[in-house]
């Protein structure tokens, strides 16, 4: 084994069942006496049930989050805070929410407790990407990554069927860069093998049963665990085809990630054999086959054209994914890139390429 950097966990993370009832135990850790909610309008119930919990430790919530964290929402709600004299932020929602609350804290400084409940991974990174005029930038910072975060798996037994395989999804995705990712180490891999065992496990019992308690803890704490290699690992050429398909094309994110993983890690796999031996052992040799028939029989989207993608988009998605350098176990170029998206568009079984 050669040298490495392991360069520790530094959130504190409770995980369990029924545990939305320890965040005001936890804001007061955080030396918190007046938190303010964050979530989505399609949360806000959500959002002021907590309030409510919370009691005198809450100053009130703020509820238009939305996807890819736009600056003016970020704006709007800072003045919320400030208004309401907020002095600890609490996330509760998806990586949106857990978005805001990033860039909330990282502009104040206030403590930041994350309450995930999609499986999308962004509570336990320092990474904040943030939107203004349609631009989407990405930053990391160490002060971006939330203190706490408190995983409940009470409050992902509501996510519905089609959001949780491919939030699921999205968290292998995590997983599966991790393993070859070039700044990976044992630890890193064997979270990343970890996780994708407890989706590989829970994903099919919550589809055959979406009330299945036990199925749902296996994927959150499989989400945990991507969440984590995410955070610790440097991510390649999946990660970089979404950010292009998400930013310039305005495709929904899980979803993305959930019809590329197939293609991206079947494109990788050859480059990186020892590396995704963890990944191969649930999902077989045919890495990227594996996982398009996982992926199928959980009933994910296979079809970027689907999402209003055409073969039409595909040079220029290539001409954007392939204008800078970055980390990847397989060297491309744009006709890889083309060749490697066609199947992903038309939503067949990803072939050796
Ligand atoms: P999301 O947060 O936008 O959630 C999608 C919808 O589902 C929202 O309306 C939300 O309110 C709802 N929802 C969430 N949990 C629910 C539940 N348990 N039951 C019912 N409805 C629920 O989507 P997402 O996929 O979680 O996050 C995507 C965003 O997160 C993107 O902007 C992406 O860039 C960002 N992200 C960032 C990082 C990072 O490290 N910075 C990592 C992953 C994702």
């Amino acid at each position: 084994m050669d040298g490495f950097v392991f360069k520790g966990i530094p959130s504190r993370v409770i995980f369990g069942t029924g545990t939305l009832s320890a965040v005001a135990e936890e804001v007061d850790r955080l030396g918190g006496k007046a938190a303010l909610v964050l979530s989505t309008s399609h949360q806000t119930d959500d959002a002021a049930r907590l309030v409510s919990d919370l009691g005198d430790c809450c100053v009130g919530q703020f509820s238009e989050a939305a996807m890819h964290t736009p600056v003016a929402v970020t704006e709007k709600a800072l003045e919320v805070a400030r208004t309401l004299g907020a002095d600890c932020l609490v996330s509760l929602g998806g990586g949106s929410t857990v978005g805001l609350g990033k860039a909330i804290s990282i502009r104040t400084g206030l403590p930041h407790l994350a309450v995930p409940t999609t499986y999308a991974g962004s509570e336990m990174t320092d990474i904040l990407g943030e939107t203004r005029d349609g631009e989407k930038t990405t930053r990391r910072d160490p002060g971006i990554r939330p203190a706490t975060v408190i995983y409940d798996v009470a409050l992902t037994l509501g996510l519905p069927t089609d959001m949780t395989v491919t939030s699921a999804l999205n968290a292998a995705a995590h997983a599966i860069e991790a393993l070859y990712a070039s700044d990976g180490n044992p630890v890193i891999s064997q979270m990343a093998g970890a996780g994708l065992a407890a989706l590989f496990e829970g994903v099919p019992r919550v589809v055959a049963d979406p009330a299945d308690a036990a199925g749902r803890r296996e994927v959150l704490y499989g989400a945990w665990l991507c969440s984590t290699v995410l955070g610790q690992a440097e991510m390649g050429l999946h990660h970089k085809l979404c950010h292009v398909l998400g930013g310039s094309f305005d495709l929904p994110h899980a979803q993305t990630h959930a019809i590329l993983l197939p293609h991206t890690a079947g494109f990788n796999a050859p480059a990186a054999r020892a590396q995704i031996a963890p990944a191969t052992a649930l999902f077989g040799e045919d890495l990227g086959g594996g996982l398009w028939d996982f992926a199928k029989a959980a009933g994910a989207p296979l079809a970027l054209s689907d999402l209003g993608f055409t073969e039409k988009d595909l040079p220029r998605a290539a001409e954007i994914a392939t204008r800078n350098k970055y980390s990847n176990p397989r060297a491309f170029d744009a006709g890889d890139i083309v060749t490697l998206l066609r199947p992903a568009v038309n939503g067949t079984r990803p072939q050796a390429i």
